[in-house]
């Protein structure tokens, strides 16, 4: 029977991709050999990244502004990246503090630079136990900050961002964990980053959508390797890249064109989110510790009243084919990851075992 996998990262790929990968494994493109032992500057891999960087373009309504850099490195590769490319010696940088992704890129960025240099707001609040995001008034902030940093989907915390940041800074935003989950307007954004290894491929590969005014800002020493100006410069090429994952990534890309692109995900995993997050609240077996309109469509934390039954609760999921559900081991509890490559089926096969669950082991 049909395996879902929960895991927030590396998480579920399409299966469709997955199939079509395998079958392609040793002989890619009728060149007689895989896409994982074949040159990065073959006029064949070429042609795979200039696919690939179209169909983001067009998945994402990328405006002809932004460079779109395929990178090494993750999420936290571009906690650095972002720093040493933009902040130069003196200049200052706000990180909005909503969970534990963006605390972790606040901690990067002060040891790259000085507590001088990086301002934080913490938009954290806490109300009888649900926790919520509360964004202040930022537009008359006399500071000149070089940008503002926030990442819209916590995916440890379950808490996702939805409404716009206002803000005369330029925006960097870590989507690592809801990038085309949902339509956004590219060009509110300085800097877009994902580590790929939820909503786009295999992990390693960072993809990074930079305005390219962004790119004159002063820069402090750095690798050469996560340089923006050198990645723009080469091709995203300026050493062997992990082409394995960027041919995954592309094969992801055409698959969510056929799908309906990201309009289509989004309608369906509204869908998927409110499913599990109704089931919870008419439950009271389980609940959920996030506001309504901070809840994460990507990730759905949730706990057992009784805790003492979570081994159980795990252990027969995974006899069901519900796999990966255990919380982040920072908050404990569970949470189901549902991407985009998570059918409504996986959903609703969820919230069946969770009922049934439920109903043994009510006291
Ligand atoms: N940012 C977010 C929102 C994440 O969810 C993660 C990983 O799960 C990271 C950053 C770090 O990514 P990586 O492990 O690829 O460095």
């Amino acid at each position: 029977s049909t395996t879902y996998n929960f895991c927030a990262g590396p998480a579920m790929l399409p299966q469709a991709v997955m199939k079509k990968a395998q079958g392609e494994l040793l002989d890619w493109n009728g060149l007689g050999t895989s896409v994982m032992e074949i040159s990065h500057r073959s006029k064949e891999f070429i042609a795979l990244t200039d696919q690939a960087e179209t169909d983001l373009r067009e998945l994402m309504s990328i405006p002809e502004n932004y460079h779109v850099l395929f990178m090494h490195g993750g999420g936290r590769g571009q906690f650095s990246a972002v720093v040493n490319n933009f902040l130069g010696e003196n200049g200052k940088a706000l990180y909005l503090v909503s969970g534990s992704w963006s605390r972790s890129a606040v901690d990067e960025a002060i040891k790259l630079t000085s507590d001088a240099q990086i301002d934080t707001l913490d938009l954290l609040v806490n109300d009888n136990g649900i926790s919520a995001v509360s964004i202040p008034e930022l537009a008359g902030k006399a500071t000149d900050y070089r940008y503002l940093h926030y990442c819209p989907n916590e995916t440890v915390d379950g808490i996702e961002i939805v409404e716009e940041i206002n803000c005369p800074w330029p925006i960097v935003a870590d989507m690592s964990s809801n990038i085309m989950s949902r339509e956004i307007d590219v060009s509110k954004f300085g800097l877009i980053y994902a580590g790929a290894q939820k909503n786009i491929g295999p992990s390693g590969l960072s993809i990074v959508i930079v305005r390219d005014d962004m790119l004159k800002m002063p820069s402090l020493p750095q690798s050469s390797i996560m340089d923006y100006r050198l990645a723009v410069k080469h091709g995203s090429m300026y050493n062997t890249p992990p082409t394995f994952a960027w041919y995954l990534a592309a094969e992801v890309f055409k698959w969510l064109k056929v799908s309906g692109g990201v309009a289509a995900m989004a309608k369906t995993n509204a869908k998927k989110a409110e499913l599990l997050y109704d089931f919870i609240d008419g439950s009271d077996f389980y609940n959920n510790t996030v506001s309504a309109q901070n809840r994460s469509l990507m990730n759905v934390i949730f706990y057992l009243e009784n805790e003492d039954n979570n081994a159980d609760f795990l252990a027969e999921a995974s006899r069901a084919g519900l796999v990966a559900l255990k919380g982040h081991r920072s908050v404990g509890g569970m949470r189901a990851s549902i991407y985009n490559a998570m059918p409504i089926e996986g959903v609703e096969k969820l919230v069946e075992f969770m009922k049934g669950f439920a109903d043994k082991y009510q006291a």
